[in-house]
């Protein structure tokens, strides 16, 4: 699965653009949330998106950032 998102994705970040290394497949509906393993819930994250990003979903990650 991890490889199948790499190959669509590539190597970037998703969220900041850079070159995620090591790459961190992110849920971008968090599982906790009641995101699901589909790979049209996975991509590309750096680290340290992956880990400030959190259980957030992505709208209420950015609406964080902007405070
Ligand atoms: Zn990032």
């Amino acid at each position: 699965m991890r490889f199948i998102v790499i190959d669509r994705d590539g190597c970037s970040c998703a969220y900041c653009g850079n070159i995620a290394d090591p790459v961190h497949i992110d849920h971008i509906i968090p599982l906790s949330r009641g995101g699901t393993n589909h790979l049209s819930n996975l991509t590309v994250s750096c680290s340290s998106c992956n880990l400030e990003k959190a259980a957030l979903t992505p709208d209420e990650w950015r609406a964080k950032a902007c405070l």
